[in-house]
């Protein structure tokens, strides 16, 4: 058996350090069992074990919530914090374990209890709402939902507003005011540039739709994973519905795709967003394997990899370039385009319903919506009964379209289901994150270059000691800090699209 990376020449040195690791470890296991039977919820799992699926899931989350408040591991924790001089591991062990238990410790049992059950039961319903275009039958649920998650930040209160204290569950530190001040500057410029690009040539729109064989965008898929350095011994590539990566643990990362048969870029771009996900969590530094520490620091700064691969670099010029002669050779369609043609493709600004189509300028238009609508629901500013009608004047506002149905519209997302309020926006802030960490790589070597010599190796050492090997060392805005010298500004994401959408107009 493995045993925890706890000999002299560990990154932790303290004892209660050390001893905390130990007793750390059923739950490390616990969370490693639970991230594999969830994998294959996804994946392999016959559809009739869903409900066995789901029991054996939420045991293992009672489990862990036991072992989290035993009194001898809170004892530790709490003599750990304590300590005068602590190295930066043992700091970040202490701050990610409190975080953790904060929300066991200042939320009632029944509260939890109840707010589990109530996104359980939640989201059948809203498959079949989303299914049948019947808002009205999820409302009920959705209200308790909000009511639920309103309480729930009023036990892990705030300094100005109840958004605050759930926001932080996905973007620690990170509050209303600083998402209003990355909204007001972004929402003009996207706006601005969809306006701009009204025309959309249709040769280039068609490709959307022509049809392709599953066995030869598996194919692209592979070549274009292996030449970004996807490591078969220690990555899994599967197919689910909805694509996704899951960490097993720092040497066993899964990542899925899917293959709609048509609109070739989206499985394309599922794999490189899903892989760059996977990657994050494979060059953290090995020293923090078995710890609370060995894992992405947050929601953003995870969404940020992932976009930076997928938009900075899938989308560029020249990594059009690159993967067009491996595109004509396996799809014959291609032939009748250039290399400048399929880069206008991924770079298709074009207003839709779907937030998960969006391209990378109306993206976050999406997301503003969503982000507006949850913050006036806990600011009692609107009901949960008005939210089709905000949603459709809100759309329009943005993206100048109205919903023919809630299906296509507020109800498209699992997250409200799911009790996921203050999620989206750290979608955002991963895109905004994404082209500051561009221009922060373009100081030390010129990318498109590293890019087009197919050196990837270059960009991941870059990254690796930068963020990734950092894992959850420090909260996020000090490690953008640290790393990057600088504080999280939307001032690169701005000129980004400005040089990319409104200077160099395609
Ligand atoms: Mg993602």
């Amino acid at each position: 058996m493995k045993k925890a990376n706890l000999t002299s020449d560990s990154l932790f040195k303290n004892k209660y350090a050390l001893h905390f690791l130990e007793i750390y470890r059923p739950l490390w296991a616990l969370g490693h069992a639970g991230s594999l039977l969830s994998w294959d919820s996804e994946t392999y799992m016959p559809s009739s074990g869903v409900e066995q699926r789901a029991v054996a899931l939420s045991e293992l989350k009672i489990l862990e919530r036991k072992l989290f408040l035993d009194k001898h591991f809170l004892q530790t924790i709490q003599k750990l914090k304590n300590q005068k001089r602590l190295n930066v591991f043992e700091k970040g062990l202490s701050r990610v374990v409190l975080r953790s238990l904060k929300i066991y410790q200042k939320v009632p049992e029944k509260v939890l209890k109840e707010f589990t059950k109530i996104t359980e039961e939640a989201k059948p319903v809203w498959r079949n709402a989303r299914a049948n275009n019947d808002f009205k039958i999820f409302m009920p649920y959705l209200e308790k939902i909000f009511n639920f998650s309103r309480e729930i930040a009023d036990y892990l209160e705030y300094e100005k507003h109840p958004y605050d204290a759930l926001l932080d569950l996905y973007e620690e530190e990170t509050t209303v005011a600083d998402f209003d001040r990355l909204f007001k500057k972004i929402i003009p410029v996207s706006k601005k540039i969809l306006e701009k690009n009204r025309t959309i040539d249709d040769k280039i729109e068609a490709l959307e739709n022509k049809k392709y064989e599953k066995q030869k965008l598996e194919k692209i898929n592979l070549e274009i994973l292996s030449m970004l350095g996807f490591d078969n011994s220690r990555m899994r590539l599967d197919i689910s519905t909805h694509p996704f990566t899951q960490e097993i643990s720092l040497n066993d990362i899964r990542i899925t795709t899917r293959y709609e048969g048509k609109n070739f870029k989206s499985t394309i771009f599922y794999c490189i967003h899903e892989f760059w996900h996977a990657l994050y969590e494979i060059q953290i530094d090995p020293g923090l394997e078995f710890t609370p520490l060995a894992s992405g620091v947050s929601y953003g700064v995870h969404e940020s990899q992932s976009r930076f691969w997928e938009n900075i670099v899938g989308r560029s010029r020249v990594f059009c370039e690159l993967i067009y002669p491996l595109l004509a050779k396996e799809l014959n369609f291609i032939r009748e385009y250039t290399s400048e043609e399929i880069y206008n493709y991924f770079n298709l600004v074009k207003p839709g319903f779907i937030r998960v189509n969006a391209d990378e300028v109306t993206y976050n238009l999406h997301i503003f919506l969503r982000y507006e609508i949850e913050k006036s629901i806990l600011e009692e500013k609107i009901s949960i009964k008005e939210i089709p009608a905000v949603w459709e004047s809100k759309m329009q506002e943005l993206l100048g379209l109205i919903p023919p149905s809630d299906t296509l519209g507020c109800l498209q997302d699992i997250h409200w289901s799911s009790g996921y309020i203050g999620y989206f926006p750290s979608y955002s802030l991963g895109t905004i994150l994404a082209a500051q960490l561009k221009y922060a790589i373009e100081k030390d070597f010129n990318l498109d270059e590293a890019i087009s010599s197919k050196n990837f190796e270059k960009i991941r050492s870059w990254l690796k000691e930068k963020i990734h090997s950092k894992g959850a060392v420090y909260p996020p805005k000090k490690l953008i800090r640290l790393s990057l010298k600088e504080k999280i500004t939307s001032d690169y994401f701005e000129n980004y699209l400005k040089k990319k959408y409104l200077v160099y107009k395609i």
